[in-house]
């Protein structure tokens, strides 16, 4: 198993899986569960991970997820930094991770 990536919301983690299961790639979903126990556990602390079987899936299933990100590039969408690839909230112009600033 591999960790590819952590969803930024769980709606997001399962229309990734929908599009990973459709190439053909084999991947599972963890903390979905977690996060129903509201004001239990910080929903950041608990997923949802994305996980493939075979990390040699890795490079078309990034491929498959930040393709996916960018056609839904509105304003108020969750972002993928060029420079380092995290993750970032949609009120953030600017990458807290390396400074990049957020793409067109
Ligand atoms: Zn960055």
């Amino acid at each position: 198993m591999f960790r590819l990536a952590r969803a930024p919301d769980l709606m997001l983690a399962q229309h990734w899986i929908n599009l990973l299961q459709q190439a053909g790639i084999a991947c599972h979903l963890t903390g979905q569960h977690l996060q129903g126990v509201a004001g239990e556990i910080p929903v950041d602390q608990c997923g949802p991970d994305l996980w493939l079987e075979h990390e040699r899936d890795r490079d078309l299933a990034m491929r498959l997820i930040e393709g996916d990100a960018g056609d839904q590039s509105g304003s108020r969408s969750h972002w993928c930094c060029d420079s380092c690839g995290e993750w970032l909230e949609p009120q953030f112009t600017v990458c807290w991770r390396c400074g990049a600033e957020r793409p067109a």
